[in-house]
């Protein structure tokens, strides 16, 4: 078996990796390059493979740098099947089909051609085939493989493969447990092969406790300022996240009732599947439900559909509050909340995600005073919060607790991936001097045999 590492080396976005064996050749996630520098020109790139020779595609999860180069593989001929969870295929429909819209605005601004449209979204609802956690299914003739959950986002997998009297683990991105709705990353038993994340492979996260003390205050200060509370935030999870804490404060009589805008067409979309998945949620969640009926409503809660009601926001007197996407502040609804309230003091943005780095977001949470959005200078006389706490990934010693996992069978090597070049060296550090393991850190284009 051999594997090419295809995206999210030394770097967090773009995760692809593909694999041949004696039977035929797969790829395990096909995702954008999002935020740097040199974003654009990745995606335009060639794959490093032939999208025609391959014979199917696995995910490991919905989020963007995921799947967002699909539609690319199938426009340059893949016409295999996609093999994901079945909360993972709604997601991504959605996430595909919403994305179309941004990519043809984007080319319409900078004059250039959209990555793809939805001529090459739309046939991929015949390609999926969605296989349930911890169930054995064959990609390829001659490959074994097997979901586990990464406890990262509704649906989200590790992925164990075996072929060719090899095997390898693909961790996804981990989750940062315990979270509000969804479990514990799950264990493997070992492999030959491990290809592990790293976003935070070099710091600690604030304990998760902090989080809901971090968004309660800020709610409550911004009812008193009577200011706009502004929460660029993720379509997938981090939004459902933040509703089901505001639902538990708003039951303990904790916050005030302000009028909160979802203004996020996709995260409204994706709360549904999340109401619809519930099976996934871990057991405290499922406890509310049963007594709530409902995780995601709560007093005040306005959804806004079209473009104008997301402009009639502003016509409404604080507070108020203002969650929309996307949540790296690198385009979406939240860029015109932005140009509208950065300038003002009574104004706090709540930085609640990974901001890569090139983003706006990364800018203004490392404490921007002046920035430039639809091209136009803005001031920023808000105040800036973050918390890491609220991270989706799991830091350090939660990368380190998963690779423990695999004590009882060591693995030959780690492969670490999906983390900026310093977080990914430290990490693979890491795994050789306290697990003994060996390891490395791939770059673009790499190939080896397994
Ligand atoms: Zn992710």
């Amino acid at each position: 078996m051999q594997i090419t590492f295809a995206g999210a080396n030394q770097e967090v976005t773009g995760s692809c990796y593909h694999l041949t064996t004696s039977a035929g050749s797969v790829v395990v996630d096909c995702g954008m390059f999002q935020g740097g520098r040199y974003a654009e020109e990745q995606n335009a790139q060639a794959f490093p493979f032939d999208p025609v020779a391959v014979d199917a595609v696995i995910i490991t999860h919905a989020h963007f740098d995921h799947i967002g180069r699909i539609p690319k593989l199938y426009r340059e001929g893949f016409r295999g099947k996609i093999y994901c969870t079945p909360a993972t295929n709604e997601i991504a429909m959605l996430t595909l089909r919403d994305s179309v819209h941004l990519l043809a605005d984007e080319a319409d601004r900078t004059g250039g051609e959209p990555l793809f449209g939805s001529e090459h979204v739309e046939p991929l609802e015949q390609l999926w085939q969605v296989i349930p956690y911890n169930s054995d299914f064959a990609p390829i003739p001659g490959m074994r493989a097997q979901f586990a959950d990464a406890g990262h986002i509704l649906g989200s997998a590790s992925i164990r493969l075996e072929a060719d009297g090899k095997s390898l683990i693909f961790s996804g991105d981990l989750g940062n447990g315990p979270v509000p709705l969804l479990r514990h990353a799950e264990c493997f038993v070992g492999a030959d092969t491990v290809i592990c994340e790293s976003t935070y492979g070099n710091r600690v996260h604030e304990p998760g406790q902090q989080r809901e003390a971090f968004l309660r205050d800020a709610f409550v200060q911004n009812a008193k300022n009577r200011g706009v509370l502004l929460i660029p935030s993720f379509a997938v999870e981090r939004t459902q996240e933040i509703l089901f804490q505001l639902h538990q404060m708003h039951k303990r009589k904790e916050i005030p009732v302000v009028p909160v805008f979802l203004d996020a067409p996709l995260a409204t979309n994706v709360t549904e599947v999340f109401r619809n998945h519930a099976e996934l949620f871990n057991e405290e969640a499922k406890q509310v439900l049963g007594t709530d009926g409902d995780l995601f409503n709560i007093p005040g809660l306005h959804i806004t559909e079209t473009a104008d009601q997301s402009r009639a926001i502003a016509e409404v007197p604080g507070p108020k509050v203002i969650i929309a996407g996307s949540g790296m502040m690198n385009g979406g609804r939240i860029l015109h909340h932005l140009r509208h309230y950065l300038e003002f003091p009574t104004t706090t943005l709540l930085i609640v995600g990974f901001q890569v780095e090139g983003s706006l977001g990364r800018r203004l949470h490392q404490g921007e005073k002046r920035v430039r959005i639809h091209n136009q200078d803005v001031t920023v006389r808000a105040q800036v919060l973050s918390c890491g706490a609220y991270s989706g990934h799991a830091d350090y010693p939660k990368l380190m607790q998963w690779l423990h996992c695999f004590q009882g069978r060591p693995p030959r090597h780690v492969y670490v991936t999906h983390g900026e070049l310093n977080a990914a060296l430290s990490f693979s550090a890491s795994v050789q001097e306290e697990l003994g393991w060996g390891s490395s850190v791939p770059s673009f284009g790499s190939q080896f045999s397994l």
